[in-house]
């Protein structure tokens, strides 16, 4: 089996480092990811400039093929399958800091795992709530995330489905499949000034959301693993029929 891996926090993360090395112990890895950090872009796919690939020696993954990328992550995920091969799997992070409910639009980690959902490759993006703690400790979560790719490998996933996976902070209590919560940040935008005079904004925000029973929030926060199996058919089908009757005629 041949795993694509890649991230949103760069190729210098150290979440993708673990992961990478978790995984090539199930499976052929081979690494494509930034080589910056691009969270929150989301699925932007580079168009109106070069990129570049390059073999990277220095992120520390020897024997594991890695290779940095000027673009997002979707551009990795874009680059990585046409330059190397199809991979059997895609996976992507385990990004530093959760990719919950309303957060999966902005997310770059998630972005990746679309991007191979839309080559129909079967994807899976990893995130760590880091909460409060100074320490990061992805290991845990990696052991998990090779558990998780094994039945993956095994059983497939849906057509247009992919899987997004939260690990709490610590050694997860166990799994559980979740809903997904109204996790997101609150925006504020602070009004600063160059040297200048002239204003300039940044956007800034506090995670916040409502830690409903049974939703990937609600889990993350109990010391679960939470998985939330995501649909690329994002229409709204309950609500056609309302439309179909105020403007479709006949
Ligand atoms: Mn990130």
């Amino acid at each position: 089996m041949k795993v694509l891996i890649s991230n949103d926090d760069g190729i210098f993360s150290p979440g993708i480092k673990s992961l990478a090395r978790a995984m090539s112990k199930l499976a052929e890895v081979y690494v494509v990811a930034p080589d910056v950090e691009q969270s929150a872009v989301g699925h932007g796919i580079t168009v109106r400039r070069p990129l570049r690939f390059k073999h990277t020696a220095a992120a520390g993954l020897e024997p594991i093929p890695a290779y940095r990328v000027d673009g997002t992550p979707a551009d990795c995920v874009v680059l990585g399958v046409h330059l190397l091969g199809r991979p059997d799997l895609l996976v992507s992070g385990i990004n530093i800091g959760v990719n919950m409910g309303l957060d999966l639009t902005h997310s770059g980690t998630v972005a990746a795992a679309i991007e191979g959902t839309s080559l129909g490759i079967p994807s899976i993006a990893f995130s760590l709530d880091v909460g409060s703690r100074d320490v990061l400790d992805f290991e845990p979560g990696a052991l998990e995330a090779v558990r998780i790719a094994d039945w993956v490998r095994q059983n497939g996933l849906p057509p247009k489905v992919f899987l997004n996976v939260n690990f709490p902070a610590g050694k997860p209590r166990g799994i559980r499949i979740t809903e997904l919560s109204t996790h997101h940040y609150e925006d504020s935008v602070l009004k600063r000034e160059d040297p200048n005079g002239t204003p300039y904004y940044w956007i800034a925000g506090k995670p916040t959301g409502d830690e409903d029973e049974g939703t990937d929030l609600w889990a993350v926060r109990r010391g679960y693993t939470s998985i939330t199996p995501i649909s690329l058919d994002l229409a709204a089908h309950e609500f056609m029929p309302q439309l179909r009757a105020a403007f479709v005629d006949g």
